[in-house]
């Protein structure tokens, strides 16, 4: 096992009516004035803002609302985000969303507190010690961001999309009432589904050797999304199926399903670009056409821990030949994506060869020569794997 630092700071409210205790919860914190940070329409319309709002005022927490946080979340309103902080003094930042306004209110965070451009963070990934508390009503299980140290935001004038990674930025406190998530649109849910699953696979392809305490934590976490995905998207309203998602959805990605293993995350920088070239591609779905694709260029490489995975998570009988293994493996991975309703060529993302070469240059700047783990891909090798999934 491979020696770690693990930072957990987030104290979790869940369940039924979560949402009612932010004010409270805040007010003990000592939050004074919060910057409620949200999307499109269906957080206010749905009257959620208004009573994170009651509950702020009921507990004497003054507030001020940002929203039209868009997926992929961009720079330009992060910065109008920063200033606006500033200018009111602001002391916290509540994300009301999934992923996006997550990310989005933590490079806020960060931005609230140090005297440049916040972008430059993301460009230079310097640490900055300094940032606002953030908390989260969680209102899409995906990205995991309730609780990682990670965000991930685009730059439509520079055409990048990039991450930056801190534990100072990890939420101070998520709200996470499973109800809130029974109206999500199946194909949202889905996504969601998919980045979850591949946050473990990104943790366990790697090229370290067996870390067991983690390992089947993480296979663990793997058969649970398997067997409740399709609970949830024949039964929307199902509490406990939406509880065990939007759990397991916190722990793919706070860190402990890869303490220990150095991780990968090659496929995700492949996403990155896919999203950055065209916002409208959904992350999930981008990870779906990506992740069979890069696990077919890598699995020999290590045909035995696919094999391993098949068998544990698919249930897939060893053959004794492992690389034959391997492949059913990475069949049953793209049939289960594609069982959610997720594409699985990039053809039906609208990306052809031409926007290979157009996303090379951006892939380079923002993860260099070379990347990955279980292989070490080029940038050639990248144009490889874009290639596969055609
Ligand atoms: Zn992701």
């Amino acid at each position: 096992m491979e020696n770690f630092d693990f930072v957990s700071p987030t104290e979790f409210v869940f369940g039924r009516g979560a949402e009612e205790q932010v004010g409270r919860k805040l007010a003990e914190h000592g939050a004074r004035r919060v910057l409620v940070h949200f999307g499109g329409g269906s957080a206010r319309e749905s009257g959620l803002i208004d009573r994170v709002c009651a509950s702020l005022d009921a507990a004497g927490v003054e507030h001020l609302e940002l929203g039209g946080v868009r997926p992929n979340p961009e720079i330009g309103l992060i910065r109008q985000a920063v200033a606006l902080c500033k200018e009111a003094g602001v002391d916290w930042v509540l994300a009301v969303g999934g992923g996006s306004v997550i990310d989005s209110a933590k490079a806020v965070a960060n931005g609230a507190c140090i005297e440049g451009d916040v972008w430059e963070l993301f460009e230079t990934k310097r640490p900055n010690p300094d940032v606002l508390p953030i908390a989260v009503v969680l209102t899409i299980p995906a990205a995991g961001s309730e609780a990682s140290r990670n965000a991930v935001v685009s730059n439509d004038e520079l055409g990048r999309k990039t991450g930056y990674a801190s534990d100072a930025q990890r939420p101070r406190l998520a709200f996470m009432n499973p109800e809130l998530t029974f109206t999500l649109p199946p194909f949202q849910t889905a996504a969601g589904l998919t980045d979850m699953f591949a946050h473990l696979l990104e943790r366990f392809f790697d090229d370290y050797g067996a870390v067991p305490v983690t390992d089947n934590l993480n296979l663990s976490l793997m058969r649970t999304i398997r067997a409740e995905a399709p609970r949830v998207l024949v039964e929307p309203d199902n509490y406990d199926a939406r509880a065990n998602v939007m759990w397991a959805g916190m722990l793919c990605h706070q860190g402990l399903a890869g303490l220990g293993r150095h991780e990968d995350w090659a496929t995700h920088a492949l996403e990155h670009e896919l999203s950055a070239l065209d916002p409208s591609i959904t992350h999930g779905a981008g990870l779906a056409v990506m992740f069979p694709a890069w696990m077919e260029y890598v699995c020999e490489q290590n045909p035995a821990r696919f094999a391993h995975y098949g068998r544990e998570v698919f249930g897939l009988a060893p053959t004794g030949d492992a690389q034959a293994d391997a492949l059913s493996a990475i069949d049953e991975t793209r049939a289960f994506f594609a069982s959610l309703g997720m594409p699985t060529t990039l053809a039906e993302l609208g990306v052809g060869e031409d926007d290979i070469q157009r996303m090379l240059p951006t892939l380079r700047a923002n993860k260099g020569e070379v990347f990955g783990s279980i292989r070490r891909l080029t940038l050639e090798d990248a144009a490889a794997v874009y290639r596969l999934a055609l």
